[in-house]
């Protein structure tokens, strides 16, 4: 489903991603980890075009850009249709109910029908537990209420790839739990996803395939048995050791 090939960017002189390559199954989850500054977000950022790559090509479903050449409006509109994300935090609209702000989306961008958008964004809070929330306020939830309601309001724009970036480092240690439970529910429901995370022991019951990338390249890649128990490279070791 998800094909990255050759991706790199630059911000001014520094180079960030210097030549990130992977490719994803539909269904499946990749989790990416890696030091702080390493490039985990830009990578993220890129697969949404959010900030577009200075090169390489990105395939989501029958969706493909190159980024080294001139992306046409239209076309870039439909790259960043084909994926959802999900922010460290949830960035809501304030001033709009839980259900407004997951409605907003698939009525305003996606012209869909009031009706149809708000029973299918019913269906989608009951899936993460908020069905009793719809019609409150963002500043009456907690926060790891609020970013359900994020995942959700991703969820409603029916993407076929779903991007997390380190969806619980914004949290409380005990509301961290509820938000991995739901990225597990919507994993075994057959999500293609994305997730930047430090959560190692998430990663591991989780993840199909695990990246490690340092210095803007993938160091080391493959499923979690291996890259987080057993990992061939010195610096996944490296790192490992310090964050576990
Ligand atoms: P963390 O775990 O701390 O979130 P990360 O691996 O996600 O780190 P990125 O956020 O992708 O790292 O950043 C990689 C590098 O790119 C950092 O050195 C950062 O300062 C730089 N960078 C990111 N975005 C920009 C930007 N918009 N302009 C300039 N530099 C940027």
């Amino acid at each position: 489903l998800l094909e990255v090939a050759g991706i790199r960017k630059a911000f001014g002189d520094h180079e960030v991603l210097k030549d990130i390559s992977f490719t994803a199954a539909s269904g499946s989850v990749t989790v990416v980890i890696g030091p702080s500054g390493s490039g985990k977000t830009t990578v993220l950022r890129a697969l949404n075009a959010l900030d577009q790559a200075d090169a390489g090509v990105i395939t989501i479903a029958d969706v493909s850009v190159d980024f080294g050449k001139k992306v046409e409006r239209a076309q870039l509109a439909r790259f960043r249709a084909q994926s959802g994300m999900v922010f460290q935090s949830h960035n809501l609209f304030p001033h709009k109910t839980v259900l407004q702000n997951v409605i907003e989306g698939p009525v305003i961008v996606q012209k869909r029908s009031k009706a149809e958008a708000k029973s299918d964004a019913l269906e989608l809070l009951e899936s993460v537990g908020l069905g009793a929330k719809a019609d409150q306020y963002p500043y009456q939830l907690s926060g790891g209420q609020q970013q359900r309601v994020g995942i959700a309001r991703a969820l409603a724009m029916k993407p076929k790839l779903m991007l997390f970036d380190e969806p619980t480092s914004a949290l409380d240690p005990e509301l961290v739990g509820e938000v991995l439970r739901v990225i597990k529910d919507l994993a075994s429901q057959g999500w293609t996803m994305v997730i930047v995370t430090h959560e190692i022991r998430f990663a591991q019951q989780v993840a199909d395939q695990v990246l490690f990338i340092e210095g803007g390249l993938v160091v080391e890649s493959g499923p979690p048995s291996k890259v987080l128990v057993d990992p061939t490279q010195a610096r996944t070791r490296q790192f490992l050791q310090r964050i576990l």
